[in-house]
């Protein structure tokens, strides 16, 4: 009998981090060794050099695997670098399919750095899946998705996607940033590689960068390892330890931020200053239906408009509980403004076509007391 696959929490305190063999110790150590005594030519434990292999980030990649749903995982400095070591399975001619309304970063990386490379990239509205249909060449290699949008929050349909894909054989890969594997798991929806920026909800305490890309393959773990080795982009042992001690509490710090999220949603959605809230915990919101089928909760991510940058400039002065700044998924509240911080970059036509106003306000709510959040925003929005 096939031994039964252990819940998520106990995977995250155990997958990957048996206790150390030499000590006892009940925490995978921090291997600060660059390099490894061997015995003799060629007989040691596995382990040479620390770029291309490292004890504290085996045991990371580990867990990561088995959180996901997948057979390999790989950690990579920041979630920039682990995107761009998806696209080096990519070669010069090679055709990818994405989001239209991506992280800013990835399309930056796409647009200014590897169509220089020869690789060619199309973007579409993936919240209807006919269009990736629609947009697949006999050159396409890759359909790159994030859902839910950043930050508009609108959904794609994971398995109806990977369905398109595998007809036309080409691969699939998720940025599930914003959803973590607590609440998504594209991987058991079709999806064949994911991809994090471990910066957010992964980490969870705003203190480390990272990125990691979760295979399903034996020639994506080939493919990754080599990446490491050759490119150098890998996460310290430092990183890789913080991200051990931080996703043990993934699942608890998950459901107090949808807690949270879910009250913070519909207090604004009631409050007269905002004109509208973007979360797909709303019945009202589009996708309600298709987030309840493949998320199990909603997470804290809302955006809301307030109108004008006149007001958002006002509440924003306001804050004081919630931290104005970029990125998310931090146990404190992060409070930001697409338009003039992370969407400046696409220009104001850019920002138009994917409905992010001047008013569009983005919180990642963390996990204080909700009471002292709401009263945070209602002191704020007071202002407005
Ligand atoms: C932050 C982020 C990235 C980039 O990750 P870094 O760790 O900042 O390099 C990629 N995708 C999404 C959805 C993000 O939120």
């Amino acid at each position: 009998m096939p031994e039964k696959k252990k819940g998520f929490s106990t995977r995250a305190i155990h997958d990957g981090q048996s206790a150390d063999p030499l000590t006892g110790a009940v925490n995978v150590p921090i291997y600060a060794s660059s390099t490894y005594v061997q015995e003799e030519i060629g007989k040691h434990k596995g382990y040479e050099y620390s770029r291309v292999s490292n004890p504290t980030r085996t045991a990371l990649e580990e867990n990561f695997a088995s959180l996901e749903s997948g057979t390999s995982a790989h950690v990579f400095a920041s979630g920039m670098a682990a995107i761009t070591a998806l696209c080096t399975m990519m070669q010069s001619g090679d055709h990818i399919v994405c989001s239209d309304n991506m992280y800013g970063g990835t399309t930056r990386l796409f647009n200014q750095i590897l169509v220089r490379y020869g690789l060619e990239f199309s973007y579409v509205d993936t919240s209807n899946a006919e269009n990736v249909d629609r947009a697949i060449r006999p050159t396409t290699k890759l359909v790159h998705i994030e859902t839910p949008t950043n930050p508009m929050m609108a959904l794609t349909d994971i398995r109806a996607v990977a369905d398109i894909c595998h007809r036309h054989g080409v691969e699939l890969s998720v940025d599930n940033t914003f959803m973590s594997p607590y609440f998504q798991r594209p991987i058991e929806l079709g999806a064949d590689l994911v991809m994090h920026s471990t910066t957010k909800f992964l980490n969870g305490h705003s203190d480390g960068l990272g990125g990691v890309l979760v295979g399903t393959t034996p020639q994506h773990a080939e493919t990754f390892a080599f990446v490491q080795k050759c490119t150098g982009g890998i996460l310290s042992p430092f990183e890789c330890w913080l991200l051990l001690r931080g996703v043990k509490t993934l699942a608890v710090r998950m459901r107090q931020h949808d807690a949270n999220g879910r009250k913070v949603a519909e207090w604004l959605q009631q409050h007269s200053k905002v004109n509208k809230v973007f979360y797909p915990g709303l019945p009202d919101h589009p996708q309600h239906q298709l987030a309840k089928r493949q998320m199990s909760g909603f997470g804290s991510m809302i955006s809301f408009d307030l109108g004008s940058l006149d007001a958002a400039n006002r509440m924003l002065k306001k804050v004081c509980i919630c931290s104005l700044a970029e990125s998310l998924g931090g146990v404190e509240t992060l409070i930001s403004h697409p338009a003039t911080m992370t969407h400046a970059a696409i220009g104001e036509e850019g920002r138009r076509k994917l409905g992010i106003t001047d008013g569009l306000v983005r919180i990642s709510v963390g996990i204080e007391d909700v009471e002292d959040i709401l009263a945070d925003l209602e002191d704020a929005l007071a202002a407005v």
